[in-house]
């Protein structure tokens, strides 16, 4: 299982670095079998810890060079970071980048051997005309990108469930699992309201092969009683 935390804007530099460290000491004590992906605002990015994957995200696809207000890769492995985010829906519909662009920086960083977590996911629109016409919409966001590559983490995330405090049904989410397995061997992730009270059965559902969490893992407690929630018992 793994679990992701996206900061998105939230945390300063110092507070993420508190974070970074109170949740290191208690993923060492509890020793969970889960991988942890912390991706905080590109200022407080740091190297990762011994239990905790630091990831950007977002990165330009270049090594550096004349892209006023982005960072590239130089800036990461500064750091030693070779995990990403790429294609979140507010990078596609606030932020305006494009499948073609989206393609692009996954080639870049692929290239490059970096983990990427590549999120795709519909409006409510697109939702609420069924399942066939979500499938269309999500593949239509693979365009372009490796699903074979093999440090890809996808991770489905309906734009209508993401901050909305509404997930999506537990059938909604295996049915659309269910759809990427088809042509998706990697690890894939639902995102979209997670948090302590629903981590459980969102789990439990088949091809369900962890969360990225927005909300609910900006305070470490909240973060570590979601993976305490489906730990396998002490023995
Ligand atoms: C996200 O932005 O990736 C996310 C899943 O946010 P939230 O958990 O707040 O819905």
């Amino acid at each position: 299982m793994i679990f992701a935390a996206n900061f998105k804007m939230h945390h300063t530099r110092a507070g993420t670095a508190e974070y970074l460290k109170e949740l290191d000491t208690l993923l060492a004590q509890a020793e969970f079998p889960f991988k942890t992906l912390v991706f905080p605002p590109a200022t407080a990015l740091q190297p990762s810890t011994d239990w905790i994957t630091v990831g950007a995200q977002n990165a330009y696809p270049a090594e550096q060079g004349a892209y006023t207000g982005e960072i590239g890769l130089s800036q990461l492995e500064e750091f030693g970071i070779d995990t990403i985010l790429i294609g979140h829906s507010e990078r596609r519909n606030i932020l305006g980048e494009s499948q073609e662009f989206l393609a692009e920086k996954f080639a870049f960083y692929q290239e490059r051997g970096f983990q990427i977590v590549y999120c795709v996911g519909e409006p409510l629109e697109v939702r609420q005309q069924g399942d066939e016409a979500v499938a269309e919409h999500l593949w239509e966001q693979f365009v372009g990108i490796d699903l074979d590559y093999e440090r890809l983490i996808v991770a489905y995330e309906p734009v209508w469930a993401i901050g909305t405090g509404r997930a999506a049904k537990v059938e909604e989410i295996a049915s659309t699992h269910a759809e990427l397995r088809r042509r998706i061997a990697r690890p894939i992730l639902y995102g979209g309201s997670v948090k302590p009270t629903n981590i459980r059965e969102i789990a439990a559902i088949a091809d369900v092969d962890g969360v990225l969490v927005g909300s609910a893992s900006l305070e470490v407690r909240s973060f570590f009683a979601m993976m305490e929630a489906v730990a396998p018992p002490q023995v």
